[in-house]
């Protein structure tokens, strides 16, 4: 990573409508008040450090899997880059959901042996009504991927930080047990 062992390329893929960009904006800080740690280093490249368990981490935020003027090149590139990945769809949008198993397999594919933190996450938690995947089936997809899954809600703004924390720390488990 650019600046250290505490510093993480987080990559953000998934079907397109599915939050990835509302999710990238709140962790951009865009809808705090004054504050903001964030710098925007490019229209989809954000950059923040947390406090994570007592210990700081920088994230840089990739958002750039949606962009089809640069394209296809880009997603091979997305595939090559993180050191972490978050994997969204929407959890009323069944289709997105299928679209995460193909991605994951992708991944896979792009980085063998790589043991690569990923988190599956189910976005607009909040649009109950709507929903057409459980939380079971979240879960279950999320053990056949080998990783953490997590529902969010980047509407009313839920769960959203505890995603970005659990990265950081997805991140450390590998490093510490090196
Ligand atoms: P992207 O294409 O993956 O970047 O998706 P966007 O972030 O552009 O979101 C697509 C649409 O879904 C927009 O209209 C968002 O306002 C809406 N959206 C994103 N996240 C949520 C959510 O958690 N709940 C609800 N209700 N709508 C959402
Ligand atoms: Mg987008």
């Amino acid at each position: 990573s650019e600046s250290g062992t505490n510093c993480y390329r987080v990559v953000l893929i998934g079907e397109h409508g599915v939050g990835k960009s509302s999710l990238a904006n709140i962790f951009a800080g865009v809808h705090d008040s004054i504050d903001s740690d964030c710098e925007v280093l490019g229209e989809d490249t954000y950059e923040r450090t947390l406090m994570v368990d007592g210990e700081s981490a920088t994230i840089i935020l990739l958002d750039m899997w949606d962009n089809k003027r640069e394209g296809e090149w880009i997603r091979d590139h997305c595939m090559q880059v993180g050191d972490a990945y978050l994997i969204v769809y929407s959890i009323t949008d069944r289709a997105s959901f299928e679209k995460a198993s193909e991605l994951r397999i992708q991944l896979r594919r792009a980085r063998q042996k790589e043991d690569i933190p990923i988190i599956l996450v189910g976005n607009k938690s909040d649009l109950v009504r709507c929903r057409e995947v459980s939380v079971a089936e979240g879960r279950a997809c999320a053990v056949v991927f080998d990783c953490k899954f997590i529902e969010t809600s980047a509407a009313v703004q839920h769960n959203v930080k505890e995603l970005f924390e659990g990265i950081v720390r997805q991140v450390r488990l590998r490093r510490d047990s090196k």
